[in-house]
């Protein structure tokens, strides 16, 4: 069965300025690689629906979300935390990108495709249920697990962060809901600094210095993650997948390879054909240098599509 890619333009026209790191061009980057790849007319493509109101409120307090909608300016950029900022086009890109994990919950579950990769930005994994952080408006991933689980009737999912940062917005969303397994291995101490949960048997954290190499990661990943999602046998799994722990990436201090991003695509392939009838669902978060990000996201979809 196929890969769906589910993006839409609207996730171009969030744009901060010159200066900050989650530019519109990361999509471009990423779409001229899939096609110079020869993989991008594989692909299943979706076009991004707005997530519902009802949608976002399983993750985020009502509140929170009439806070977003009466800050987004008419003109200019509008800060709403110290690194995230909202423009007159970032509302709509926002319910796109959440909206991308509907989509592709839906196609996966359907079974109109085997897994999908939203490439999607604002990303989402810091967003707190009431609370914007970290270049996140919407917690998109969290949409997507809660609608399997809630439309669809999943019972266990689990949500599999690499990206180099630590998913806490993901965290505090899901920390008091047993129907959901959170996996992040990120560098610490670093950004967010958030505390992270260590006596959570439904969340598995781990950490890893600065320097640390794929060597590191992988070893980290066998002996803690693995094991944690053979035990839990998610029906779905979600992958909040950020490149920016690559070597070239000068947002942090991992030295990690394209190979361990097919590496770690590829061992959850492999968890989800055992507990989850393959169904895996992904979505973009961070990941800066961009042909580092093209290069990774290249081999992530070459593991999705099993090629
Ligand atoms: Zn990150």
């Amino acid at each position: 069965m196929q890969t769906a890619y589910v993006t839409h333009p609207a996730c171009l026209l969030h744009d901060l300025g010159e200066v900050h790191p989650d530019a519109p061009a990361r999509l471009g980057a990423i779409q001229d690689k899939l096609i110079a790849a020869q993989l991008f007319d594989w692909l299943l493509q979706i076009e991004a629906p707005a997530a519902s109101r009802a949608q976002l409120q399983r993750v985020h307090d009502a509140d929170y979300i009439d806070f977003i909608e009466a800050n987004a300016p008419e003109s200019g950029i509008r800060q709403i935390d110290a690194d995230t900022a909202l423009t007159p086009h970032s509302l709509e890109a926002a319910y796109r990108a959440a909206g991308a994990l509907v989509a592709a919950v839906d196609a996966v579950m359907e079974g109109r495709v085997q897994n999908a990769f939203c490439a999607v930005r604002p990303p989402g994994h810091h967003a707190e249920r009431r609370r914007a952080m970290g270049f996140c408006i919407f917690n998109n991933i969290a949409v997507g697990a809660a609608h399997a689980l809630e439309t669809h009737g999943l019972e266990r999912v689990a949500v599999v962060d690499f990206d180099v940062h630590h998913g806490n917005g993901t965290e505090d969303i899901f920390r008091h809901d047993p129907r959901v397994m959170i996996c992040s291995a990120f560098q610490h101490p670093f950004y967010p600094g958030t505390p992270f949960d260590d006596r959570n048997p439904n969340q598995i954290n781990v950490p890893l210095e600065r320097g640390a190499r794929g060597d590191a990661f992988r070893a980290a990943v066998t002996d803690k993650i693995l094991p944690a999602l053979d035990a839990f046998r998610p029906q779905m799994i979600f992958i909040s997948a950020g490149f920016d722990g690559h070597r070239l990436d000068d947002m942090s201090g991992l030295i990690l390879t394209e190979s361990d991003y097919a590496w770690m695509t590829e061992q959850l392939a492999a968890v989800a054909r055992t507990h989850a009838q393959g169904r895996i669902v992904s979505a973009l978060e961070g990941g800066y240098d961009l042909p580092a990000l093209a290069d990774s996201v290249a081999v992530h979809l070459r593991a999705l599509m099993g090629i």
